[in-house]
C-alpha cells in the first residue's frame, strides 16, 4: 500500500460525505431550479442546507455564498468578474503576490496583457509576504488586492488579517484564496475582513469539482462582480447553470464535519508534523518556509544534492508525495513559489512537499524516505 502524503493536492472523501452524496444521487434527483414540483423543492432544500453549512463555517450570511466548480473558478470569477467593472470605472491597478496559485496568477497575467497594471509584492526567504509591502503598493486607483491565506506548497500563512483590517476602510476590494485553510483555520477565517474569498470542497475531504466564492456585502452592497458565463439566473446571477445538488450537499457535509473536528485536526496534524521533523533529523535537509507561521498539515523540504524527480521515482511504490502544486506537477519546472523565495538551485531542484490529514497521530513512518535519501546521496 502506497502511503498517501499529498493532502494539499486533494484529500480522500470522508465516508459520511460519500453516504450523504449517494443518498442525494439516489433519492433527491430533482433540479434545484424546478419550482413546479416537490422534486425541485427537495433538491433546492438540500442546496440551501449546504449553503447554510458553508456560511456558518465562515460566519457569513448564506446569501453571500456562491457555489462554483472549485477554487480555480472562484479565483477567476473574483478577479476577472471584478476587473470587468474596474476597467469601466478607471480602476485598473491590482496588487498580489508571486506565490499565489496559478488560478490567481494566470488570470492576473491575462489582465496585465489587457492593460491592467498588476504589481506583485515580494516575499521573504521564509515564504511570507509582509503586510506593509502589500499595503504600500495600494493607490487611489487600486481595484483589488488578492493574497492567499496559506500557501499550498509551503503551508506558510500570509498576513491576511493585517491586510484585510487596513483595506476595510478603503474602496479597494480584498480577495483571499482560502483553498488551503477553509474548514481548517476556522476561528481565523471567522475573524477575517475580506470582500471575496475562494474555497474548495476537495481539500477538506469533500468531493472534487465543487467550491464556492464568498461575496461579502459592505453595508447592503456586494462587490460589483460581473458573471463570466451567461445562461440562467442561478447563484445570484453570478454563476449560471444547473446546480450539482449532490456535490453541493457533499461540500456542505464536509464543511460541517471539518468544523466539528477542527480542534482535533489541528493538534493531530501538529503531532504528525513534529514526528515528521524528528524523523528527518536522520538526514541533511532544509525546511522551505517559515515554520513559525505555517500550517500544521504540511512540510516542504529540500535534500541538497538530490534531484526531487529521482527521489519521487525511488519512493513511487511506498510514499505518494509531490514536488509542486498538483496542477503543475505534470511539468518539471522548479516551483514558482520556491523561486519567489529566492532559494538557491540546490534547494529548488531537491524540494518535495509532504502533506497529511489528521488520521495517524503517531505520524507516518518516513523510513522509505530516509532510506531513499541516503541511497541517492
Ligand atoms: N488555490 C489554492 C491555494 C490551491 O491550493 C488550489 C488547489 O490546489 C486551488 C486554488 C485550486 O482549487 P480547485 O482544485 O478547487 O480548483
Amino acid at each position: 500500500m502506497v502511503l498517501y502524503l499529498d493532502y494539499n493536492a486533494t484529500t480522500p472523501l470522508h465516508p459520511a460525505v460519500l453516504d450523504q452524496m449517494i443518498a442525494v444521487y439516489r433519492d433527491n434527483y430533482g433540479n434545484a431550479g424546478s419550482r413546479t414540483h416537490v422534486y425541485g423543492e427537495r433538491a433546492s432544500a438540500a442546496v440551501e442546507l449546504a449553503r447554510t453549512q458553508v456560511a456558518s463555517t465562515l460566519g457569513v450570511d448564506k446569501s453571500e455564498v456562491i457555489f462554483t466548480s472549485g477554487a480555480t473558478e472562484s479565483d477567476n470569477l473574483a478577479l476577472l468578474g471584478l476587473a470587468a467593472w474596474g476597467w469601466e470605472h478607471g480602476r485598473r491597478h491590482i496588487v498580489s503576490t508571486p506565490i499565489e496559485h496559478k488560478a490567481v496568477l494566470e488570470p492576473l497575467a491575462y489582465l496585465s496583457s489587457k492593460g491592467f497594471d498588476v504589481e506583485l509584492a515580494p516575499v521573504g526567504v521564509g515564504g511570507r509576504v509582509r503586510a506593509e509591502d502589500v499595503l504600500a503598493r495600494v493607490r487611489r486607483d487600486t481595484l483589488l488586492v488578492s493574497v492567499m491565506h496559506a500557501n499550498n506548497e509551503t503551508g506558510v500563512v500570509q498576513p491576511v488579517h493585517e491586510i484585510g483590517a487596513a483595506l476595510k476602510s478603503t474602496n479597494t476590494y480584498f480577495h483571499v484564496d482560502a483553498a488551503q485553510t477553509f474548514g481548517k483555520l476556522v476561528p481565523e477565517l471567522r475573524k477575517l475582513d475580506y470582500d471575496l474569498l475562494s474555497l474548495s470542497g476537495h481539500k477538506i475531504r469533500g468531493p472534487q469539482g465543487i467550491g464556492a466564492l464568498v461575496v461579502r456585502k459592505r453595508g447592503y452592497q456586494r462587490p460589483p462582480l460581473q458573471p463570466l458565463t451567461y445562461g440562467g439566473g442561478q447563484e445570484g446571477r453570478l454563476r449560471p447553470g444547473t446546480v450539482p445538488v449532490a456535490l453541493v450537499a457533499g461540500l456542505g457535509a464536509a464543511a460541517e464535519i471539518a468544523v466539528a473536528e477542527a480542534n482535533h485536526w489541528r493538534s493531530a496534524c501538529q503531532a504528525i508534523k513534529d514526528s515528521v521533523l524528528r524523523q528527518l533529523e536522520q538526514v541533511e535537509h532544509y525546511v522551505n518556509g517559515d515554520l513559525v507561521s505555517s500550517m500544521p498539515n504540511c512540510l516542504n523540504v529540500s535534500f541538497p544534492g538530490i534531484d526531487s524527480e529521482a527521489l519521487m521515482l525511488a519512493l513511487r511504490g511506498e510514499l505518494a508525495v509531490s514536488n509542486g502544486s498538483a496542477c503543475t506537477s505534470a511539468d518539471y519546472r522548479p516551483s514558482h513559489v520556491l523561486e519567489a523565495m529566492k532559494l538557491d538551485d540546490r534547494r529548488l531542484s531537491s524540494a518535495i512537499r509532504l502533506s497529511w490529514g489528521s488520521g495517524d497521530t503517531d505520524g507516518p513512518s518516513l523510513t522509505p524516505l530516509v532510506t531513499a535519501v541516503m541511497a541517492l546521496r
